[in-house]
Order: structure tokens, then sequence, then C-alpha cells
């Protein structure tokens, strides 16, 4: 089973490079914020406090979730609404919970299983999830340009200042929380994409891959 890790904070450029990867390769994606987002978009259907992590490790395990070109959470299709302001303002706390953790782990695992492996991306995925992934890549990006790859991606209104305080407040929760946090796994490759073309970034973990 073959797994290309890809991890880095919010706007460094995971989702496009890890798409335009996967299909370089011929292989599966799987986008783990996703997966997150879903159980925090779940939490807020259900009315569960993001604090609660019992409450939320049961809604998780219980989630009839697929993740894929659209993301359907128990038969709805939350592609939109899991990128929207009121998902993204609780995911971070959503995902700190070490009882949602276990359960999205778990289901990564077997999605890798199930799919022979692929290109994922998310937080923790070389550091946790797959520690012994064939590739492993940490993006990352100057703030400014992260703030500005979220405005144009997700078509925000264009407020750059508070898309990056919200990216700040994010990757916050995100580094310093104690179940697997955000970090720089040990063999990754760093890259910084500030400035630099997907096709150049994929060139680049292609020429890796192809050294190994
Ligand atoms: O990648 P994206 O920005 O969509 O991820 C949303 C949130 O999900 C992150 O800010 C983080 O809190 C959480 N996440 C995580 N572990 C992952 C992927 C995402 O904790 N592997």
């Amino acid at each position: 089973m073959r797994v290309i890790a890809i991890d880095g904070p919010a706007g460094a450029g995971k989702s496009t490079v890890a798409a335009a990867l996967a299909r370089r390769l011929g292989v599966a994606r799987l986008d783990t914020g996703a997966m997150y987002r879903a159980v925090a978009f779940a939490a807020l259907r259900e009315g569960i406090d993001p604090g609660d992590g019992v409450r939320l490790g049961a809604l998780a395990r219980a989630l009839d979730l697929e993740v894929g070109e659209r993301v359907t959470v128990d038969g709805v299709d939350a592609t939109a609404a899991i990128r929207g302001p009121e998902v993204t303002a609780v995911v971070s706390a959503v995902s700190v919970h070490p009882e949602v953790r276990a359960e999205l782990v778990r289901r990564q695992r077997v999605w890798a299983e199930a799919h022979d492996g692929g290109v994922v991306e998310g937080r923790d995925i070389g550091s946790v999830v797959f520690p012994n992934a064939e590739v492993k890549v940490f993006l990352t990006a100057a703030e400014a340009e992260r703030a500005r790859r979220r405005v144009v991606q997700d078509d925000l209104d264009g407020d750059h200042a508070a898309v990056a305080s919200d990216l700040a407040r994010r990757d916050r929760i995100d580094s310093t929380r104690p179940a697997s946090p955000l970090a720089v796994a040990q063999g990754a490759l760093v890259m910084d994409t500030t400035g630099r073309s997907v096709d150049d970034v994929v060139e680049e973990v292609m020429e890796v891959l192809a050294r190994l």
C-alpha cells in the first residue's frame, strides 16, 4: 500500500497539490479536513457543544459519512455547508478531542486499505495516521498568501485581514492541541509554496517519488 501524506496549515495549497498529484499518479485522494468539517457540521445540526468530546466521539462513530467529490453526512449533501463560516468557526475546537480523532483516524486507515493507498491530506497524516507513508510532504506558505488563496478558493467576500486572522486562530488551535497537533513529521519534505505554481510543486514531489 502506497500512501503519500500531505500535511500543513490552512491555505498552504494542500488540496490543490493533493488533487493534482493524485491525478498525475492515477490514484485516489482523501481530504481528511473534510471529515473533521463533516463532524463539525453534524455537531452544529444536532446542537452538540464543541467542547463535549464524549458526545462528539459518539456522534463521529455513528455518522454515515462519504467524502469524495461530494461530501454527504447521514445522506445530506454537505459539500457547500462544510466550507461555510459556521463550520469553519468550530471545526478546530471539534478536532481537538481524542475521541473524535480516534474514530476519524480509524476511518482514514480503512479508506487507505480499501483504495490500496493514495494521496491523503491533513494535519497529522505523516506524523500519526500513516507514519510509514512512502513520501511525506509538509506544505507551508506566507500568511498573506495563505489568506489570499482561501479568499479565492472559498469565494469569500475578499476581507483578507479577517480571513488571515481566522487562519491564524485555527493554526494556533491545531498546533497547540495535545492530541496529534499539526507538526512536521519526521522525514517530511518541507516545501514553502509561496509564489510557486501548483505544477512546480507537484513536479518536485514527482521527482522525489521517481528517486525512490
Ligand atoms: O484542511 P481544512 O482546513 O479543511 O481542515 C479543517 C480543520 O480540520 C483544521 O483546521 C483542523 O482543525 C482539522 N483537521 C485536523 N486533522 C486533520 C485534518 C483537519 O485536525 N488531519
